[in-house]
């Protein structure tokens, strides 16, 4: 059984098969998807939890669908939206038991959609909640052009702020060097790999993945976005998270069942979660 450990199944690109990709994964042997809830903005950040709602729920009735958990939270760009207002929402999701993680929230230098302080300010308030609420986190990261600016003042802000909680997180699509990575793990966090881990380009993050032990791995879809090889380019959902396995298995020189099961074990140990879901 495989987990996706990051998919945005609320997108509206899946408004017209949700059910049928849903079964699809199923299929793939795909036993739990990780469904982020940051929606297009802080408006939308409950819809990972209605849809978690819904189709575990068929779930129980007996549909062939993977067990969904949900996320929420403030996407760095979206951080201008952090009123106290947003916040008290995002409080009130990470109090529900089926919200277990507060992300896809870190630093993005390279689009930077909200001024740097006010990102990071944003970032550090959720933070504060979700260590209220003793949520793991789920930290997106990206540098300016090749740098890594943004690694660098979140490994600040994870050190000041998050390191003490004793909560961890998961890097999520990870694509920095193995010196981040080690500083993750450090952290306690779980470094969570994506499709990009099978693009001709990306030597470099198939050379850090070579590297990282066994209970430090997750992988993930990112779906709708950065479909794997043979899919590149296509729309992309949790069934494809085979195919990410599968590469990095290879990397690792371990089989697929292998990896398969050291992912899922990962997912649970962080999420302190009963393994009673799959197949
Ligand atoms: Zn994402």
């Amino acid at each position: 059984m495989l987990i996706d450990s990051h998919a945005h199944l609320d997108s509206e690109r899946y408004t017209g098969d949700r059910e049928a990709m849903l079964s699809r994964a199923w299929a793939a042997g795909v036993g739990a998807v990780l469904s982020i809830g940051i929606g297009e903005g802080p408006a939308e950040m409950h819809q990972a939890l209605g849809l978690c709602r819904q189709f575990n729920g068929q779930r129980e009735n007996g549909a062939n669908f993977p067990r969904l958990y949900a996320s929420a939270g403030i996407y760095p760009h979206c951080t201008t939206q952090a009123d106290d207002y947003v916040l008290a929402k995002l409080d009130a999701l990470l109090a529900e038991p089926e919200v277990i993680a507060c992300g896809e929230i870190g630093l993005d230098y390279y689009h930077e959609g909200a001024p740097r302080n006010v990102q990071r300010e944003g970032f550090i308030r959720q933070l504060e909640i979700a260590a209220e609420r003793k949520r793991p986190i789920l930290i997106h990261c990206r540098g300016s052009n090749e740098t890594t600016d943004a690694w660098k003042d979140l490994f600040l802000v994870l050190e000041e702020h998050w390191r003490s909680t004793g909560l961890g997180g998961i890097m999520h699509c990870f694509g920095a060097g193995w010196e981040q990575a080690r500083r993750s793990l450090d952290l306690g966090f779980l470094v969570s790999f994506a499709g990009n881990l099978t693009y001709p380009k990306a030597e470099l993050l198939r050379e850090v993945a070579a590297r990282m032990p066994l209970d430090g791995i997750l992988v993930e879809t990112d779906a709708p976005w950065l479909a794997p090889a043979p899919h590149r380019g296509q729309r992309n959902e949790p069934a494809f998270v085979a195919q990410t396995a599968q590469t990095l298995a290879g990397l690792l020189n371990l089989s697929e069942a292998e990896i398969a099961s050291a992912t899922t074990e990962n997912f649970y140990r962080l999420f302190n979660l009963r393994p009673d879901v799959g197949h």
